[in-house]
């Protein structure tokens, strides 16, 4: 069920002052009612794109529309967008509901209502209990959840989530992000979530959106874009490939698609390599080995296969593959 509003980007740029370009020439349709993640490297304008969603951060060039209007030029609030930020940037005088209420208070909401629209709020995020608390009494996982509670009471059509996850153990990290994900299934509305951890895209995203040098490099699926990369940047970008040079051209094929042979086998592809180092990772063993022409190849081998016959830095093994699972990278 798609009922959210769809966001339009159209050739939209972004430069500060006179320095170089942090946006450039972006265009992407976000579906209404998806989950998008946006990935990429530090400095590649993931939240340079987001600020100008919100509102916070002038467009140079091209528009932004939501459900086909134009909202380049309002002010974040008349928008229908809601920003969470990196710094959950609560204000610490104010109690959880009032910090929650606070942009209700704004509007001129009177008291009663506004107290009941943010106990709505935190139980949406579960933190009811915690409604009298002031910031500085709460961890940041609790923390994080009143500062969605607090963008979520605009009633925003897109949520805009800037490295929510980021402040966060690795524990309550994985436990929030299936938080975030339940909670935009049951709102129904967009979240779009800055992230440069590709663990997070994929666990998180119906679309993921690859940035590099100010633009996108590849958006679709998240199983599309992990398995079939379009450029040597999102193989390397999304981890679990080896980029290998054939004579017919550069490919990316997955590290547990590389099978270890003892012979030649009929219709597979092998070639002699010598292994470097073996990393144990626990249901895989990774093994680094170098092959033809030079080329640094890992292949990932299940646990239980690789302990029948262990190899050791400075064997000799021979690799195998399946030709159709090369997957032909651009330029
Ligand atoms: P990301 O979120 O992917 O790390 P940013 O959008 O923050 O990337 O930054 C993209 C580029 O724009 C970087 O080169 C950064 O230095 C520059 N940049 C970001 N914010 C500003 C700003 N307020 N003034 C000048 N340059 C900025
Ligand atoms: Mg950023």
């Amino acid at each position: 069920m798609r009922t959210g509003h769809d966001l339009e980007l159209v050739h939209v740029t972004k430069r500060y002052g006179g320095s170089a370009v942090a946006v450039s020439d972006v265009s992407h349709l976000f579906a209404g009612g998806s989950y998008v993640c946006l990935l990429g490297p530090s400095g590649c304008g993931k939240s340079s794109t987001l600020r100008m969603i919100a509102g916070h951060e002038t467009v140079t060039e091209g528009s932004i529309l939501l459900e086909g209007k134009d909202v380049t030029r309002l002010p974040p609030a008349k928008r229908g967008t809601a920003m969470m930020f990196q710094s959950y940037a609560l204000f610490p005088h104010l109690s959880v509901t009032d910090n929650v209420a606070f942009s209700l208070k704004m509007k001129g909401v009177d008291g009663a209502a506004r107290r009941a629209k943010a106990a709505e709020m935190l139980e949406l995020v579960d933190m009811q209990r915690y409604a009298d608390r002031l910031p500085s009494q709460l961890s940041g996982g609790q923390q994080q959840r009143v500062a969605l509670a607090r963008a979520l009471i605009t009633g925003p059509q897109v949520l805009l989530l800037d490295e929510p996850l980021s402040a966060l153990d690795p524990f309550l990290r994985v436990r929030m992000r299936g938080e975030l994900k339940r909670l935009q299934r049951e709102l129904g509305i967009s979240f779009i979530h800055v992230t440069h951890g590709q663990d997070e895209a994929l666990a998180l995203a119906d679309e993921i959106v690859v940035m590099n040098n100010a633009k996108i490099e590849q958006a679709g699926p998240a199983r599309e874009v992990f398995n079939a990369p379009a450029t040597e940047f999102v193989a390397r970008f999304m981890g679990g490939h080896n980029v290998v040079s054939l004579p017919r051209g550069r490919f990316a094929i997955r590290c547990d698609e590389i099978r270890l042979v003892s012979g030649p086998e009929g219709q597979l592809s092998g070639q002699e390599a010598v292994v470097q180092a073996v990393e144990y990772q626990g249901a895989h063993v990774a093994l680094t080995v170098r092959a033809a022409g030079d080329q640094e190849i890992v292949a990932l081998i299940p646990e239980a296969a690789f302990f029948e016959r262990p190899k050791q830095p400075g064997d000799a093994v021979r690799l195998a593959w399946d030709e159709g699972r090369l997957h032909r990278l651009h330029a």
